[in-house]
């Protein structure tokens, strides 16, 4: 281990970053300077390497999925807005027979309302014409 002129006395190193001296052929801290095993560098670069390999493909998969469940989601919505559609047109079918129909109704009742007055008047005139008393 050779001295650098990097290192300060007293401070603490986990050698978190390196310089790569192809002049040289060693590696080295580039906070404390301590030179470094190149083994040991490249595990650790091999191993961030697959952290992010590991990271890469659970995010692919995640998003595969996401993908997905989207177009179930969008395809779920339009049966729904097609059923939402149907029903409108069902309840707007029931609305225009009961306007219908309430029409129906209201006529046959004037009718009746005013067949029930002629029958009355009849009555009276038939009762004026031939008094029972
Ligand atoms: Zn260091």
């Amino acid at each position: 281990m050779t001295s650098s002129p990097l290192k300060l006395e007293g401070t603490p190193c986990k050698h978190p970053t390196y310089v790569i001296d192809a002049d040289d052929r060693h590696i080295h801290c580039s906070t404390c300077g301590e030179v470094l095993s190149a083994f040991d560098v490249l595990c650790e670069v091999a191993r961030e390497y697959g952290q992010q390999d590991g990271f890469l493909g659970k995010a692919r998969g995640e998003l595969a999925h996401l993908y997905h469940q989207i177009d179930e989601q969008q395809v779920a919505l339009r049966r729904i807005r097609k059923s939402v559609n149907n029903e409108d047109k069902k309840l707007n079918r029931l609305i225009a027979r009961r306007k219908a129909l309430e029409g129906e109704v209201g006529k046959a009742e004037r009718e009746h309302a005013e067949d029930t007055l002629q029958l009355k008047l009849e009555a009276f005139d038939a009762g004026s014409r031939y008094p029972t008393t």
